[in-house]
């Protein structure tokens, strides 16, 4: 809770946290609520801007805490609306937040750690190797920045986020304290007000980690599944060697039935041309699947350089999902956003680099700092 300027960083906290922490100083605890809706409602991070709260007061606060969301490295917006942040971690290396508007939702993509050590085959963050977790402040301040690039957000009004994916950089369940205290705000009325259906967290399926989130939350859980049998998840998402499919998909169903309402389980599958996206996959994939609540989101292959994979023609993937349909299940594909920016699945933080040579194709390009991005990057890729 405490940064490195010795002052206890309120962002992360969640109400209980923050009521307590007002208890510490010897402070009613209601101003928790005061300063919760200051923080996030309305984006501030001074505290003399909080006018229900008396001078002493907030010259108390100033000498022993802080808002300090994560430093923003860029911020780009896509040619679809999609808008993407590079933000600095304090660990030094660089993690990305996206926000991706649809029809009448606004889903942001938020990154729980930087880097990744489960290494799945196909995916850019795991090629960096894992870096440091996010501090809960860091996670929450991806919806901080986000929630402000629209202006201050009262309760009670239409928001411009309103759902948000634990799809980011990172494996959620390896970072759990920080990620479960950021999922609070996020559905804390003082908070961002998020109905918990509409806060997903995804897991490549860290099945201890799974019963654990059963026990303290309740938000949607979606399951990078990639391949419908052990011997290719194995190659594909290594840590289905530690928690095979039978394993998994069973503690996918207890935290499903836990939540006791009609909620279904994500299943997200990514389609790798001639890896995983044979007739054959979509088969067992069906009979795999067969008792599960289940929606399926399909996300063709998001190609980054040296990956070594392809992404399927259209007809491979019209092809899979059909077997999918034809056998009842509900099934969607991933339509790639932001792909300007590289702002898709898969490609966050590989491609910053090039940002320069694609400055063309970007229709605004703020940067907000004015150091070169280029320097944790390259060492995050090493
Ligand atoms: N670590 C978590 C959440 C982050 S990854 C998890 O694995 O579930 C979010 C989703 O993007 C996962 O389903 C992941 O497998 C998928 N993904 C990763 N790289 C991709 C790529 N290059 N193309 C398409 N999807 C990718
Ligand atoms: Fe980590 Fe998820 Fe990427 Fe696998 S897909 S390496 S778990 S971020």
């Amino acid at each position: 809770m405490t940064s490195t300027t010795g002052k206890v960083n309120l962002l992360g906290l969640t109400q209980p946290q923050l009521e307590s922490f007002f208890d510490s100083i010897g402070e009613k605890r209601f101003r928790a609520g005061q300063v919760m809706k200051w923080i996030h409602h309305f984006g501030v991070d001074d505290f003399d801007a909080m006018s229900n709260i008396g001078k002493a007061l907030r010259e108390k606060l100033k000498a022993s805490a802080e808002i300090r969301g994560p430093e923003i490295v860029s911020e780009d917006i896509s040619t679809d609306g999609t808008r993407k942040w590079v933000v600095r971690v304090a660990s030094g290396s660089c993690v990305e937040t996206v926000y991706i508007p649809q029809g009448g939702r606004g889903t942001l993509c938020v990154s729980s750690q930087a880097g990744c050590a489960l290494d799945c085959s196909f995916c850019s963050t795991g090629k960096q190797g894992f870096n440091s977790n996010l501090t809960a402040a860091e996670v929450i301040g991806q919806v901080w920045i986000a929630n402000k690039s629209f202006g201050s957000i009262p309760a009670k009004v239409d928001r411009a986020i309103t759902n948000v994916v634990m799809m980011g950089m990172g494996e959620p369940l390896l970072n759990f304290d920080n990620v479960v205290a950021a999922m609070q705000i996020m559905m804390d009325d003082l908070g961002y007000g998020i109905s918990k259906r509409k806060v997903t967290l995804s897991t490549s399926g860290v099945v201890p980690m799974i019963d654990e989130l059963s026990k303290v939350i309740d938000v949607s859980l979606a399951l990078s599944l990639h391949a419908p049998n052990d011997e290719l998840r194995d190659r594909l998402v290594p840590i289905n060697k530690k928690y095979p499919l039978e394993m998994l998909l069973a503690a996918c169903q207890r935290y499903i039935s836990n939540l006791g309402e009609k909620r279904v389980l994500t299943i997200e599958y990514t389609l790798l041309q001639g890896v995983n996206d044979q007739p054959e996959h979509a088969q067992q994939m069906t009979a795999l699947l067969a008792k599960i609540p289940c929606k399926i989101n399909l996300i063709p292959f998001n190609p980054f350089p040296h990956s070594g994979y392809e992404r399927p023609s259209n007809n491979a993937i019209r092809r899979f999902q059909d077997i999918l349909r034809k056998a009842g299940h509900n099934v969607t594909v991933r339509t790639t956003r932001g792909e300007d920016i590289d702002a898709a699945c898969g490609q966050l933080v590989g491609q910053v680099l090039d940002r320069t040579r694609r400055s063309e194709r970007y229709i605004a390009v703020r940067q907000l700092q004015s150091e070169p991005v280029t320097a944790p990057v390259a060492a995050n890729r090493s």
